[in-house]
């Protein structure tokens, strides 16, 4: 197997609010409550878009993106509301703000939607499920809404499965359960198969990821294009794009508390180093670089500083990194110092050089 195509193991998790706008029209509104509604436009006039409609519209068949007339039409009694998206920014940014007490590695998707990275998890948690679980919990308990977890080894099979035991799910997939998984799904189901292409396959005789399995690589590429060589290793469970920070990951770093305190400037740069390193390979493993460097100091009275300096291009190389860390170090006084904690993290990312394609859209998928 060439390198590229090895599965990379990660520990991943797709949370995906549940029907989110209504689900904060309803917990904001005791009114609204076991209603159908729809957030989006009025029925009115040209007529506005269903945003997003509550559970209780959708088992009429309402469902988002549809003109809200015809939502009106399938549901007569349907309430609509206009949306606040101050109201669901806000809360969204809390979500954001509970996945990061896990991981920085964080993927919005949309307001309500993001891929989370928990390989090495912050609180040294360890397990995905338990991690899924937990935010799950801190959502309920702190914001009084539901989210469904999606949770595997890479990022389709996790959105995958966020949305297999909606609402208020939580679906592992494991790296075995994976091609049986995937041999069994409809085509339609595939992320990235869009309505052309999901009847293409069918009249090609193409019903599930079993059926596209007996396809070759070439053959793929022949009748799919670009996404054809993505089908193609998907449905072996391979994909291994990376989660993608953005520029929502406002910093990456690692730090270090030591048994006892460092009191030598010869231990100190040491610890830098070996926390640069750390560094380094969370930057690279992410396809980061930043243009500010901050190296985080705590004395053993618990007295706490940072200090920072920036670059005019984005640097990511260990010794910059260490360098600065080490000059940063020696600028804030070492003398007469006890220091417990050392930390280095680089941020002011910026643009990143990779894109991130929407899926569907062939030409972005291939990000291996
Ligand atoms: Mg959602």
């Amino acid at each position: 197997m060439a390198d590229e195509q090895r599965p990379i193991h990660r520990k991943i998790i797709h949370i995906d609010m549940d029907a989110f706008y209504a689900s904060v029209e309803q917990r904001d509104n005791p009114d609204l409550r076991g209603k159908a509604l729809v957030v989006g436009g009025s029925p009115e006039g040209r007529g506005g878009v269903v945003a997003t409609a509550s559970y209780e519209a959708r088992k009429f068949g309402v469902r988002s993106a549809m003109p809200s007339k015809t939502a009106q039409r399938l549901c007569p009694h349907v309430i609509f509301v206009r949306p606040r998206f101050d109201v669901y920014k806000d809360v969204s940014r809390h979500i954001r703000e509970i996945f990061s007490r896990y991981t920085d590695i964080i993927e919005p998707l949309s307001l309500d939607e993001a891929y989370l990275d928990v390989t090495e998890d912050k609180l040294g948690i360890g397990s995905a499920i338990e991690i899924a679980q937990q935010i799950k919990q801190a959502i309920k308990d702190e914001l009084q809404l539901t989210a469904s977890a999606g949770v595997s080894i890479n990022k389709f099979v996790a959105k995958i499965a966020s949305d297999i035991n909606k609402p208020d799910g939580l679906k592992f997939i494991g790296p075995s359960s994976i091609e049986p998984f995937m041999e069994a799904l409809p085509v339609e189901k595939f992320y990235g198969v869009g309505k052309v292409t999901a009847a293409k396959m069918m009249a090609m005789g193409l019903h599930s990821g079993a059926d596209l399995k007996k396809l070759t690589e070439d053959e793929m590429s022949r009748h799919f294009g670009k996404a054809g060589k993505f089908y193609y290793q998907i449905v072996r469970g391979i994909d291994n794009r990376a989660v993608q920070p953005h520029r929502e990951t406002k910093s990456m770093g690692a730090e270090d508390t030591f048994p006892y305190d460092l009191t030598e400037i010869d231990e100190m740069y040491t610890e830098l180093d070996k926390i640069a390193e750390t560094v380094v390979k969370r930057l690279e493993r992410y396809n980061l670089q930043g243009r500010t460097i901050t190296l985080k100091v705590k004395y053993s009275d618990f007295r706490q500083i940072t200090r920072n300096q920036s670059f005019a291009k984005p640097v990511g190389d260990l010794k910059t990194i260490a360098a600065t860390a080490k000059s940063l170090l020696l600028n804030s006084g070492v003398d007469d110092v006890k220091i417990r904690l050392l930390g280095i993290s680089l941020s002011n990312f910026g643009e990143l050089p990779q894109k991130t394609g929407k899926p569907g859209d062939a030409g972005q998928l291939m990000l291996f």
